[in-house]
């Protein structure tokens, strides 16, 4: 604490990333990273920009990035809003999409950056309780309010809503912003970026991307938000009054080859996919009961063993999963999929401790 905080900073409660231990040959299965490289053409292209012309500013606009992003989706470049990871895009949406008279709706149990961006930016909000299988309960939504934003699927619980859901829960909603936060989209749920195409854009549809979880670039902080030419006019306002060069050399490029890879991507997940099946199954035999997870993590607790207890003998043992010391979600683990060999150390280590 000191007197020169300003007012607002000495009320803040920052998020606490996951954690990124020095210590070596861990099992690190906390901060939902992918267990694959990257596009090996995401790194050739960063290695593209490693010359002189690094003394000179990246395009502010991203332009070719949003072309490319523009391409994948069948969308138009004017409908693509960059920024420097989706926590970077969020902030911007939160300032510049959400910021009304009317609180915010989003779950209790979700992303808890969100709630801290209320507090940063002087935002109302008011949590809709998840039901009690940890379901979004859409008729929640229908309460007054100056914008809705949740995951889909919903972090940490790993369960998604349909595409059909989302449609209707924006027909419902016509009088404020609805932003989808698609963060773990690729493992196995529908994303409602299709609902974005052509003439029939809702007004008021935001999907939010990150090439941190699936692309394997969380280190690159490149994220992207798509919808209504006019809420990315907004965004740029924002952007433009905070930062103006947010995404680097390196980052523009590495971005363009990662989104332009559609086959390693596509390759990854699978692999993703197929070690969460294996993963559920084996702990579901040791006695877990896990949430049904369309993520590249699962959310599961033993009803014999306390969450917190589970979290540090697997530590002992150098592996590192997440626990939140939270209502309702506490005696439950978030466990990031990794390979097929680190989920077989996992188990192992589980048997082990259970035993
Ligand atoms: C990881 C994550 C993000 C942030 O991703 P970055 O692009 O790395 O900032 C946003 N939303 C959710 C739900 C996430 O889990």
């Amino acid at each position: 604490m000191s007197r020169f905080w300003s007012p607002v900073v000495q009320t803040l409660t920052p998020y606490v990333p996951g954690e990124q231990p020095q210590m070596q040959r861990l099992v690190k299965l906390n901060t939902n990273e992918s267990p694959y490289g990257p596009s090996p053409r995401a790194l050739a292209a960063i290695d593209g920009q490693n010359n002189e012309d690094l003394r000179l500013y990246p395009d502010p606009e991203g332009a070719a990035l949003k072309q490319a992003i523009a391409k994948l989706h069948g969308l138009d470049p004017k409908q693509v809003f960059l920024g420097n990871g989706s926590d970077e895009v969020l902030a911007h949406v939160f300032a510049g999409l959400l910021k009304h008279s009317k609180p915010v709706l989003f779950p209790d149990i979700t992303y808890s950056f969100y709630p801290v961006y209320c507090k940063l930016l002087g935002i109302d909000h008011k949590v809709m309780p998840l039901g009690k299988e940890f379901e979004i309960n859409l008729v929640d939504y229908k309460a007054p309010n100056g914008g809705i934003i949740f995951p889909n699927p919903n972090a940490p619980t790993g369960r998604s809503i349909t595409y059909s859901e989302i449609e209707t829960l924006i027909s419902h909603n016509k009088d404020s912003v609805v932003v989808i936060d698609e963060a773990y989209v690729d493992y196995g749920t529908e994303s409602c970026i299709p609902l974005l195409r052509g003439t029939a854009c809702p007004e008021n549809l935001l999907v939010v991307h990150t090439l941190s979880k699936s692309r394997a670039l969380a280190g690159l902080r490149v994220g992207f938000a798509v919808g209504h030419p006019d809420l990315i006019a907004g965004l740029e306002r924002v952007k433009n009054s905070f930062n103006s060069y947010p995404l680097g050399r390196l980052a523009q490029a590495g971005a363009i080859a990662a989104i332009e890879d559609q086959a390693h991507l596509e390759e990854t997940s699978q692999k993703v996919m197929q070690t969460r099946a294996k993963l559920v199954s084996d702990l579901s035999a040791l006695g877990f009961k896990t949430l049904p997870s369309t993520a590249n993590f699962i959310f599961t607790r033993h009803p014999g063993h306390a969450g917190a207890k589970l979290y540090q003998a697997l530590r002992d043992r150098g592996i590192i999963v997440r626990h939140f010391k939270l209502p309702r979600i506490e005696e439950f683990l978030r466990i990031t999929i990794g390979t097929d060999e680190q989920s077989g150390e996992l188990v192992a280590a589980l048997t082990e401790i259970l035993a």
